[in-house]
């Protein structure tokens, strides 16, 4: 691991001052990616900001009948929450479904956001990797990538996103509130928050320099039946291969995310309006010009088996 130097902020006024007084500078809240990646020399931060101490870590109700979760609110207390059990249970689910019990202690829902992608070649910096260093190639296309995009990616990445928590706020269509290093607010849409890879697979989000995360809200609950369902290639503490976030109606309509597909959670409001046609129509349209490779072709039959299952233990409620 590469030295570097750490302070912690109290206010996001002192953090965003720390960012752009220090060049390199990274803010750290649970670091259970940014650690790793750290020790491996993949990311070489000059300076740690570490941003515990902002207070971001408080569930509330907005006035139109939502939620906003702090940033700093661990992925545990954000499942274990009564109003999130309640109401927004496939964000409960997806959130039990990732990592560990110890590191969903540490993760944060800002982190857990910003993760990086577990392709492994991005972890190996022997291997050329744009995501990595760009213009150096991209490894696993024509490498091992089964476990890799089918849709969205690019000559330059195939990567997918790894987070099941962002799928679930994909299908509720979650907000990103941030505050820039000049002190202006944003808010942006979850859709909007996750980048494709293009040819600039280096960029995973549309934050800029020195943009801070501050909260998610969810707008006011769906009803509905929540159902989060990740298959992988061993029960527990392993990404998904794929993974469908679903809140379905008692009609039949209803939303639907996939997770493991793409560079970001993949969701198609067309192909929602053929729900009650069945998984396979509905495949058509949300797969539509899926690109998988020889080893990960598996994945488009897996999605529709898999909302064929979500479909299914949606009726009986
Ligand atoms: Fe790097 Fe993306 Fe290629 Fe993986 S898929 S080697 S992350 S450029």
């Amino acid at each position: 691991m590469r030295a570097f130097t750490y302070q912690r902020a109290a206010t996001p006024a002192a953090a965003a001052e720390a960012f752009v007084r220090t060049p390199g500078a990274r803010f750290i809240a649970g670091g259970t990616n940014l650690l790793d990646l750290m020790k491996l020399e993949i990311e070489t931060p000059s300076h740690l900001i570490d941003v515990n101490g902002l207070g971001f870590n408080q569930i509330e109700a907005t006035p139109d009948g939502g939620l906003r979760i702090g940033a700093l609110v661990s992925n545990t207390d954000l499942a274990a929450d009564a109003r999130v059990r309640q109401d927004y249970g496939v964000l409960s689910r997806a959130l039990l479904a990732g990592a560990s019990g110890q590191l969903r202690n540490k993760a944060t829902t800002a982190g857990n956001l910003l993760q990086r992608t577990r392709c492994p070649y991005f972890y190996d910096t022997n291997q050329p990797c744009n995501k990595r260093v760009p213009g150096t190639g991209c490894s696993a296309i024509g490498g091992v990538n089964r476990q890799h995009a089918v849709i969205g990616s690019s000559s330059a990445c195939i990567a997918t996103h790894p987070s099941d928590m962002a799928v679930a706020m994909r299908v509720l269509d979650a907000t990103v509130e941030t505050v820039r290093a000049n002190g202006t607010a944003r808010r942006i849409p979850i859709a909007d928050f996750h980048r494709l890879p293009g040819d600039t697979p280096h960029l995973d989000t549309v934050l800029e320099p020195g943009e801070l995360i501050t909260s998610v809200t969810l707008p006011r609950p769906l009803g509905g039946v929540h159902i989060y369902r990740k298959v992988r290639d061993r029960a527990s503490y392993a990404f998904a291969l794929v993974s469908v976030a679903a809140v379905i109606q008692k009609d039949g309509t209803g939303r639907i995310a996939v997770g493991g597909v793409a560079h970001k959670p993949w969701r198609v409001e067309a192909a929602e309006a053929r729900l009650p046609q069945g998984a396979r129509a509905t495949l058509e349209t949300l797969l539509a010009g899926a690109k998988p490779t020889e080893e990960n072709a598996f994945k488009v039959t897996l999605v529709e088996r898999t909302l064929g299952a979500v479909l299914a233990a949606a009726k009986k409620g």
